[in-house]
C-alpha cells in the first residue's frame, strides 16, 4: 500500500501528537514515613511497587511504626538481640560508618534524648536539663551490636535505655531504594521528593537538569534563596526551620547537638548536601548542621564528589566543594 505525501505528513503529526501526549510527566503522591512523597516523571513508572516498596521500608526502620524492626531492636534493648532483615542491618552499619566520620555528630541511637523533647511524634517539649543529663547517658553507639549468624541477621543494644533514632537517615535510605526500584523497571529520569530529601533521577525529558530550590529559611515556606541545577544526583537539607517551636523567645528545633542534647546552635541554620548517594547526603546534612562551619567544612572538603551549601546565622551562603568538583 501506497500513501501519498500529504497522507504521510498528517500521520507523521499524529504519530508526534500522540506520542508526546503520551509522554506528560504525571505525579504521584503519598503519606508514607509521616511525610509527603512525591514522584514526578512518565506514566511507566510502577507507582504501585513505589509505595509497596516505601512501606516495607518503613515496616523495618522507622521507629513510630509499631512492631517495626527497629522498635523491636529498641523494645528489646537490655533483654536480647532481634533478627532483623539485611537491609535494616547494612542501613545501621551506614548510619554507625557517619557516625565514626563526622565524629558523633551524627548519632543514630539518640533516641533515648530526642523522645524527651517530644509529645506523640509532634516536636514540642522543652525537657528538663537533669532529664537530658540522664538520657545522654543512654546513646553511645558502642552499645550497639551486631552479628551475623548461619546468613542470619541480629542487632542487640546493650543498654536497656538505650533506643533507635533513625530520622536523620531514612529518608535518603527510602530516596536510594526508590531511585533502584525504578533503574530496575527501565526508568531512568524522575523526581523523587521524600519530604523534601530530593533525588533528581537522570535529567529532565528534555534534557535540561533538575531545578531543586534551597528553602530561604527565614522566609514562608517556598520561598527560595538559591535554585541547584542537578543530573543524577540527590539534594538533602536539614533545616531549623522544620519541626521548630518557640518558649520563652528562644526556638528550639529537632536537629539536635549530641554533645549537648540541645538543639543544635553552631552558626548554621541551613544546611544542604548533594551527591548521587542520597543516604550519604542525609546523614551528612544532619551531621553538618550540628558540627558549625569549620568542621563541616573541612568534612565535605575531605570527601570525594560531595558539596554543600550552608545557610550561616548571620545570612550569608556558604558553597563548599568536595575533592575533585567542579563548580556548582
Ligand atoms: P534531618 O531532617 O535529616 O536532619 O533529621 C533530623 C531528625 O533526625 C530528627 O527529627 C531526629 O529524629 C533525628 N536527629 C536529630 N538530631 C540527630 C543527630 N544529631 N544525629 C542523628 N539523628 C538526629
Ligand atoms: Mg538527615
Amino acid at each position: 500500500m501506497r500513501f501519498k505525501r500529504p497522507t504521510i505528513v498528517i500521520l507523521i503529526f499524529i504519530i508526534i501528537l500522540f506520542s508526546s501526549c503520551n509522554t506528560k510527566d504525571v505525579t504521584e503522591q503519598n503519606i508514607v514515613f509521616g511525610t509527603v512523597c512525591k514522584i514526578t516523571g512518565s506514566s511507566q513508572i510502577p507507582f504501585d511497587q513505589v509505595w509497596e516498596t516505601l512501606r516495607n521500608l518503613e515496616s523495618k526502620i522507622n521507629m513510630n511504626t509499631a512492631n517495626s524492626e527497629i522498635d523491636q531492636v529498641n523494645a528489646k534493648a537490655g533483654l536480647e538481640k532481634v533478627e532483623v532483615s539485611k537491609t535494616t542491618y547494612d542501613i545501621i552499619q551506614t548510619a554507625l560508618y557517619y557516625s565514626k566520620l563526622t565524629d558523633g555528630a551524627f548519632n543514630p541511637v539518640l533516641g533515648s534524648v530526642i523522645q524527651l523533647w517530644k509529645d506523640g511524634t509532634d516536636f514540642c517539649v522543652l525537657p528538663a536539663p537533669e532529664a537530658i543529663e540522664e538520657g545522654l547517658k543512654h546513646t553511645d553507639i558502642n552499645k550497639i551490636e551486631l552479628s551475623e549468624l548461619n546468613g542470619k541477621y541480629f542487632i542487640y543494644l546493650e543498654d536497656p535505655d538505650m533506643r533507635f533514632d533513625l530520622g536523620g537517615i531514612g529518608k535518603g535510605v527510602a530516596a536510594d531504594e526508590v531511585k533502584t526500584l525504578l533503574l530496575d523497571s527501565g526508568i531512568d529520569s524522575a523526581l523523587i521528593n521524600l519530604g523534601g530529601n530530593i533525588y533528581g533521577m537522570g535529567t529532565k525529558k528534555d534534557g535540561s537538569s533538575w531545578k531543586i530550590g534551597i528553602q530561604d529559611p527565614n522566609a514562608e515556606r517556598g520561598e527560595y534563596l538559591k535554585v541547584v541545577e542537578v543530573n543524577d544526583e540527590s539534594v538533602v537539607t536539614s533545616g531549623s526551620y522544620e519541626r521548630n517551636f518557640i518558649k520563652d523567645g528562644i526556638k528550639y528545633h529537632h536537629i539536635l547537638d549530641p554533645s549537648t542534647g540541645m538543639s543544635a546552635n553552631n552558626g548554621i541554620i541551613s544546611s544542604t548536601i548533594i551527591n548521587s548517594d542520597s543516604t550519604a547526603c542525609d546523614c551528612l546534612s544532619t551531621a553538618c548542621y550540628v558540627m558549625g562551619i569549620e568542621k563541616a567544612t573541612k568534612l565535605i572538603q575531605s570527601l570525594d564528589g560531595f558539596k554543600a551549601i550552608f545557610i550561616l546565622e548571620s545570612g550569608k551562603i556558604l558553597e563548599v566543594q568536595g575533592k575533585s568538583n567542579e563548580e556548582i
